[in-house]
């Protein structure tokens, strides 16, 4: 039965994720950029090592390069010469000598162990050791860390700060990558003002769209800002043609809940296929999605966390599928006791503001951050998780058990 067949139905979370990752297929385009421009990109194929790590067998000790069968308690074996880091013997090694090797020096070949300095004692020109080494010993093999030709990142890794040094390790110089999503945001609503002009009478501040930006950079998207676009049929069917012919994905805030969403939802019609979904989630309920003639759309709800909690569940994982990340998972979820009530009605399943902490003994606990009205932007600056509260739940009291979702400055949960 499709759930949204009547108007008054309401779609879970994970049946809206099901949906807009139906339409989600990976861009096919690709580049080959620098290392140093890669932090954030996503690579398209595997990454294979092009040399051996260590690129040749070395000494992990300071001591003496030796030949297992010139070794005896009696036997003092003259030094034939030296091996540094940076240097190695280029001398022959004669059978019966053997070489002073540093950290790190190619061993030179012939020897098969190299003799800890404090298991060595010189003896004029010669050197007596105490011990009788195994083969191999003190010696990192050549290839002992990646073997040259092996696979060292998969394709669809997001390349950071672990994954850049190791191909620099590599000297590899140029990774190929993903392109770059193309994102186009603006917000609707003849109450708004950008920021940095006085506000007139009846008019708020543009929350949504610097908060979307903001996570549409985290997310290493190229941002095409389209601004505030006023309530206006002529203004919105401009913006979105617009929008349409620039990005791979439209994000538009406001205009979607019941009343305004007859007017978008004209326009959108006759641009592409949108649905208009009342999600069992709070804040959040309105949300449209669908396909314009090129790109992918999103509106998000106009009360700004409805728009940051709905990007974050919904919108977030679309973009990272599209981007051709494939190790996203879904954010990570926890049981711990509520330290404060929790209000809450059945029927929608509540993202609720919270604040998660360790006592002395390192248990965790959760208590609210308050107010939790979906124009209740500050909620966010205190809060360090979402309290997750099932759609059937009522309210809570101290001392039970909630699901929690920790996530970082912004929604970031990796
Ligand atoms: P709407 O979805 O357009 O009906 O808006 C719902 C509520 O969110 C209204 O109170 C709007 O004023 C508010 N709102 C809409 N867009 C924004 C925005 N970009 N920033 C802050 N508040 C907004
Ligand atoms: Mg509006």
């Amino acid at each position: 039965m499709d759930c949204c067949s009547t108007s008054s139905a309401l779609l879970s979370l994970d049946q809206a994720l099901d949906k807009l990752l139906s339409q989600a297929t990976t861009v096919c385009q690709t580049e080959q950029i620098s290392l140093t421009q890669a932090a954030g990109r996503i690579t398209a194929q595997a990454a294979t090592s092009p040399i051996n790590v260590p690129p040749f067998a070395n000494s992990a000790m300071d001591g003496y390069a030796v030949r297992l069968s010139d070794v005896s308690e009696s036997a003092i074996l003259p030094v034939a010469g030296k091996a540094f880091a940076g240097q190695p013997f280029h001398g022959e090694w004669q059978q019966g000598s053997c070489i002073r090797i540093m950290t790190g020096a190619p061993v030179p070949a012939g020897t098969d162990a190299v003799i800890m300095q404090e298991q060595a004692e010189v003896i004029g020109d010669g050197v007596r050791f105490s011990i009788q080494p195994k083969a191999g010993q003190n010696i990192r093999l050549a290839g002992e860390d990646i073997r040259q030709g092996a696979e060292v990142l998969p394709a669809g890794c997001k390349l950071g700060a672990a994954e850049l040094p190791l191909l620099a390790s590599l000297g590899v110089a140029q990774v190929n990558v993903y392109r770059r999503l193309k994102v186009a945001l603006f917000s609707t609503g003849d109450e708004l003002q950008t920021i940095g002009q006085p506000l007139q009478d009846g008019q708020i501040y543009d929350t949504n769209r610097f908060a979307v930006r903001l996570m549409l950079e985290k997310l290493d998207c190229e941002v095409i800002d389209l601004g505030i676009i006023r309530d206006d049929e002529q203004a919105i069917r401009e913006v979105f043609s617009q929008a349409d012919n620039q990005a791979d994905v439209v994000i538009s805030s406001g205009g979607v809940s019941v009343g305004e969403a007859d007017y978008t939802k004209q326009i959108l019609d006759e641009l592409g296929e949108i649905s208009f979904w009342k999600l069992a989630i709070k804040p959040g309920k309105p949300f449209a999605f669908g396909k314009l003639n090129h790109a992918l759309f999103c509106g998000l709800p106009g009360n700004p966390v409805s728009a940051a909690l709905t990007f974050y569940q919904l919108v977030q994982p679309l973009l990272i599928k599209l981007s051709g990340y494939s190790q996203w998972q879904k954010p990570r979820q926890i049981t711990v006791k509520t330290t404060t009530p929790l209000k809450k009605t059945s029927g929608r399943m509540d993202f609720q503001r919270g604040i998660l902490t360790a006592n002395a003994q390192g248990e965790l606990t959760v208590k609210t951050t308050g107010h939790q009205g979906s124009h209740i932007f500050s909620s966010f600056s205190q809060a360090n998780c979402f309290i997750v509260l099932e759609r059937e739940r009522g309210a809570v009291a101290a001392g039970e058990w909630v699901t929690v979702e920790p996530f970082n400055h912004l929604l970031e949960n990796n």
